[in-house]
């Protein structure tokens, strides 16, 4: 008989909101081992092992089910993991240990070859959430740096072509939903009903299941980009320069000028060099969360609004026209934010590469320690960028100058829609 058909061949939908198999693995989140956390197995292929609430590869699980509709993917299909495993091992640390240092990934996601290998002989289909890879990146502001002399090749960290050689890291968010509950400072029952209601009702185990503690939500993760030895990340020693970014598309990739996304990043990745070529490490955490995780199209909606209105675009109305459209200033919340700083094992960073004080206490509040903050220099803050980064600045972002008040906020003006 085929997956999905009863005995007269007709097929039928599973709802999920009943209890599972008791072959499902129980998951203890926060324990010491991987023998005694479980495996987080999250197939559609065999309903009966499921331990968690939704599936597996963050928002690209609809493309999966687009593949199966398509005829293109067989449902059953396994993933052959031979030679994928990460190319440096990260942990464990005691942060791994603590429920509440991490919440919303799985520490042993890259591990689960090795420390589950008894289960997947056992024909558990358990999958990585997180991969490690080794990469060499070239950006043409790092090129720069090279002819202009503010950095150097030494053939190891930077080569002589303007590749920096990185150990990257790609992670699949993993919600442990009571521990996410308590960063928001909401009910558990509370969240779990937003969460349904607010998808359209997507996944009713939200509100069926309180025994399913943990939640593979469809939205995107985040990678991670070391530069130099990803266990001196873990040494307090050992000079760490690290950004936390938020995608930003139009800035990152397509160059637009509006905000100083791309400029603050890549300052970063030259400043990351050149700590690692100190004897340091560097880091840049980037999180998929596109326009303040309010999704492009809002953020487009609000440049027209922010660059029709009277007066022009204007740093004092900077965050009332977002909030106008979005109800909401911003939705990352960096309280999350964190959680992969924990599991890369660090307790202190020597140098943050950003001016977000969002940012900044949720690092700090999450008891790693901040050293020096490094600001954007001015010569690199595009022209049309200055209404953005102004309005932040007497929100609460560090500068080391002067906090613009609300009289220069009226006279910082942006470029028309031309
Ligand atoms: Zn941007």
């Amino acid at each position: 008989m085929e997956p999905g058909t009863d005995r007269t061949g007709a097929r039928h939908i599973r709802l999920t909101s009943h209890s599972g198999g008791p072959l499902a693995p129980p998951i203890r989140w926060g324990a010491p081992t991987p023998a005694e956390r479980g495996p987080i197995v999250g197939t559609t292929g065999n309903r009966a092992h499921r331990n968690v609430i939704g599936t597996h590869s963050g928002s690209y699980g609809v493309y999966r089910a687009l593949a199966v509709a398509a005829g293109a993917l067989s449902p059953q299909h396994r993933a052959d993991l031979t030679n994928t495993a990460p190319t440096d091992v990260i942990g464990p640390y005691p942060q791994w240990q603590n429920p509440d240092a991490i919440v919303s990934l799985d520490p042993w996601g890259a591990a689960v070859a090795d420390v589950f290998a008894d289960q997947l002989a056992a024909d558990h289909d358990i999958r990585p959430t997180i991969a490690v890879t080794k990469a060499h990146v070239m950006l043409p502001e790092i090129a720069e740096a090279l002819q202009k002399g503010r950095l150097r090749p030494d053939g190891r960290i930077l080569l002589a072509g303007g590749a920096a050689v990185v150990t990257k890291v790609a992670v699949e968010p993993v919600w442990y939903l009571p521990g996410v509950a308590a960063r928001f400072g909401c009910d558990e029952a509370a969240l779990r009903r937003a969460l349904f209601e607010e998808t359209g009702g997507m996944y009713p185990e939200l509100v069926t299941r309180g025994d399913l503690e943990v939640f593979l939500p469809p939205i995107g993760g985040q990678t991670v980009y070391i530069f130099g030895d990803p266990r001196d990340l873990a040494d307090p020693a050992v000079e760490l320069t690290a950004r936390v970014h938020d995608e930003c598309n139009g800035s990152d990739v397509f160059g637009s000028d509006i905000c100083t996304c791309r400029p603050y990043l890549t300052h970063a990745i030259e400043e990351c060099i050149a700590g690692t070529q100190r004897g340091g490490v560097g880091l840049v955490a980037y999180s998929r969360k596109e326009g303040r995780a309010l999704g492009e199209v809002t953020k487009f909606l609000v440049y027209n609004a922010r660059k029709r209105q009277v007066g022009g675009d204007t740093a004092d109305q900077y965050f009332a026209r977002t909030e106008c459209v979005a109800g909401v200033q911003d939705m990352r919340f960096q309280e999350l934010m964190p959680d992969v700083l924990h599991w890369l094992g660090i307790t202190r960073i020597h140098r943050l590469v950003s001016m977000s004080n969002m940012k900044y206490d949720a690092i700090t509040g999450s008891g790693i320690s901040v050293g020096e903050r490094v600001n954007i220099p001015d010569e690199l803050i595009p022209a049309d960028a200055r209404v953005e980064i102004d309005a932040k600045m007497a929100a609460g972002y560090f500068t080391p100058g002067p906090v613009p008040d609300a009289e220069d906020l009226k006279k910082t003006v942006g470029r028309g829609l031309a």
